[in-house]
């Protein structure tokens, strides 16, 4: 929940996710529109369905206890090196390393290392470090979660405060004073920009949706037809959308445009507003629901 996710926002989704499903068995078992409606507004929602799926695969292959084998826990599906490290030594002590933004940071400062950490073999540098700090510490846990503490809070990208810092004394950047440089930046990312038709037929106080097919992103989530998975629409030349929303997601800088039309090739469901609070809906397409709900609502006959 936490990646690329604020604690404030994630700890009201804990609470709720732990309240509705507390054990592993029960995260097994749960409907997969209830994972995804309790993680609606989160993102990234891949995440959901591996944590479901492995919950199943402990609950089956490992007679519902967590495994604490670190090649156990990276066959999980979702986990990844990362996660393995993190679970291995902060929960089970054991001396697997991790290595994350912040660690990047701090270990290339350290040791000086002024290659690009994007390349794969300046990478693997930086695990073998992070291995051998982790090897030698008489406390696994406490070793990792300090090295995250040190690039959150002291280590800043920019700025860091080498004054108060605890390993001031041991590190390259700090005595080269070229902590501007290090870590050394890869290539900025490039955006696109992507515009989707989003298509309103309202009857009735009811609006028409569409769930994402299976194998594309959000598959499952409940959406306004539209252009990306359906056919296009040709508009009248001066259509103007009623209603706009912006999302990101990886490159793609993507703004959806909310267009009434008349009853067109598209299939679905028909929902009221109050139904729709209880299906799974991304939150760009939530916001023009949200929109639309005062406008649609007044159309019941
Ligand atoms: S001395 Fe400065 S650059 Fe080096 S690890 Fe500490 S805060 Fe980071």
């Amino acid at each position: 929940m936490l990646q690329q996710t604020q604690v404030t926002t994630v700890i009201p989704y804990w609470k709720r996710w732990m309240r509705t499903l507390p054990t592993l068995q029960k995260l097994a078992r749960a409907k997969p529109a209830r994972i995804l409606k309790l993680w609606e507004g989160l993102g990234y929602y891949s995440r959901a369905r591996n944590l479901q799926s492995a919950a199943q695969k402990i609950v089956t292959e490992h007679a519902g206890i967590f495994p604490n084998e670190p090649e156990q826990i990276r066959e999980l599906p979702g986990v990844g090196r990362y996660t393995t490290g993190a679970i291995s030594s902060i929960a089970f002590g054991q001396a697997e390393p991790i290595v994350d933004g912040n660690i990047v940071r701090i270990l290339t400062r350290i040791f000086g290392i002024q290659q690009n950490p994007k390349e794969k073999k300046t990478q693997e540098k930086i695990w073998q470090l992070a291995q051998t700090l982790v090897s030698a510490a008489k406390d696994c846990s406490s070793l990792n979660q300090s090295l995250m503490e040190l690039g959150a809070t002291v280590c800043h990208p920019s700025q860091p405060e080498c004054e108060n810092c605890p390993v001031a004394r041991s590190c390259a950047a700090k005595r080269e004073k070229n902590t501007h440089l290090i870590p050394a930046r890869g290539k900025p990312i490039r955006y696109e920009d992507k515009e989707i038709k989003v298509y309103l037929l309202a009857h009735n106080g009811k609006i028409l949706l569409q769930q994402r097919p299976e194998g594309i992103t959000n598959a499952g989530f409940w959406e306004l037809p539209n252009n990306e998975t359906g056919p296009e629409i040709t508009l009248p030349k001066r259509a103007r959308p009623i209603t706009s929303a912006k999302h990101n997601i990886t490159k793609y800088r993507i703004k959806l445009n909310a267009y009434s039309i008349k009853p067109g090739p598209f299939k679905g469901r028909w929902f009221t507003f109050s139904d729709l609070r209880k299906f799974p809906v991304s939150a760009a397409h939530r916001k023009i629901l949200k929109f639309l709900e005062p406008h649609v609502s007044r159309t019941i006959e």
